[in-house]
């Protein structure tokens, strides 16, 4: 399919390449090199990759953690400005293949709003990729987005009309555990999609969507779980609620403030079924570059087995309408 959008793909600038690669993984990462080369890059290995199959725009993300891993909020502040400088400049040169998401400083929320409305308003950026938790003046904080000092940043970004990407991070180990002997488990194979769908069920218990009701937010990695779990949350939670703020069930939040990307999960039963959870209008086509391969996420979904209409929809037109771009007329007719 030609024409398609993307927008789980990342870059790096100098300041913050470090933190893409865990120390912790160091000799079992073979690809690391390559990848951080494709981090790196901005236009001179990713367009003929974008050309090759059929990605007309990619809307670009700093990688993780990034900004939500500088405790000091100060310094979080000048290198989310810096890499937003960085990739405006960029996509100011190529409006017609590229757009971007900002970095934020949630260390302080007042920060925050204004680098939000700063890169929306002043630079024309698309919403804004959220790594998980934030660590907050001392490196052993974890401060999620359901915190109250967040509120304003949310009714900001609901007047704003633009989406909040909650993307993966690695759980500090220190507190979790569970991983401890399994260091295999840490990272894109096990722990980013449990540590993102507990976030994501957080914004929801909390009542973020009650007060803010046209917020969107999106996942990666096809929901990272939630679609398979989401009745069974529901049914146990109406036997013992325990006091939740929510007044709504989590699949009538999934439903209708999120919205549900195939990035770095090419599988087709897990498509089906976040589609009979969902529906097609909410979910949409992504890579992860460079931590997945283009080639395999877009042979996947350009012989994927559904509708020529909703591949239309999951590969294309969901995203024009939800970052309000114009895509060209070349790419709308194929
Ligand atoms: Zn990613």
């Amino acid at each position: 399919m030609e024409g398609k959008i993307a927008f789980e793909e990342h870059f790096a600038i100098p300041e913050t390449i470090s933190s893409a690669h865990d120390a912790r993984y160091a000799g079992w990462f073979p690809a690391w090199p390559d990848i951080k080369r494709r981090l790196l890059d901005l236009e001179e290995l990713r367009l003929p990759e974008m050309d090759k199959h059929g990605i007309e725009i990619v809307i670009l993300s700093l990688h993780n953690p990034a900004v939500q891993g500088i405790p000091d909020a100060k310094l979080a502040a000048e290198v989310a400005r810096k890499a937003n400088d960085t990739i405006a400049e960029f996509v100011a040169k190529r409006p017609d293949r590229f757009a971007a998401f900002a970095a934020l400083p949630m260390q302080d929320p007042d920060l925050a709003i204004a680098e939000l409305t700063r890169c929306v308003m002043d630079l024309g950026f698309k919403g804004t990729m959220v790594n998980g938790f934030s660590q907050v003046g001392d490196p052993n904080t974890v401060v999620y987005l359901d915190d109250p000092r967040y509120l304003p940043f949310w009714e900001k970004l609901e007047q704003l009309d633009f989406p909040l990407y909650l993307h993966p991070r690695d759980p500090l180990v220190n507190r979790e555990p569970v991983y401890d002997g399994h260091p295999w488990f840490l990272g894109s194979a096990w722990a980013f999609g449990v540590e993102t769908a507990i976030h994501a069920l957080r914004l929801m218990a909390s009542g973020l969507f009650d007060r803010c009701p046209r917020l969107n937010v999106i996942l990666g990695h096809l929901g990272e779980g939630l679609p398979y779990m989401i009745w069974r949350i529901d049914h146990r939670i109406s036997q013992t609620p325990r006091g939740i703020p929510a007044r709504r069930k989590m699949a009538d939040y999934l439903g209708d403030n999120f919205y549900l990307t195939v990035s770095g999960n090419f599988r087709t039963p897990t498509l089906v079924d976040a589609i009979m959870e969902v529906g097609s209008d909410r979910i949409m086509f992504s890579v992860d570059y460079p931590f997945e391969k283009t080639v395999e996420a877009v042979k996947w979904f350009d012989e994927l087995h559904i509708s020529e209409r909703d591949r239309r929809k999951i590969g294309r037109t969901n995203a024009l309408n939800l970052f309000k771009l114009e895509g060209s007329a070349r790419g709308a007719s194929r």
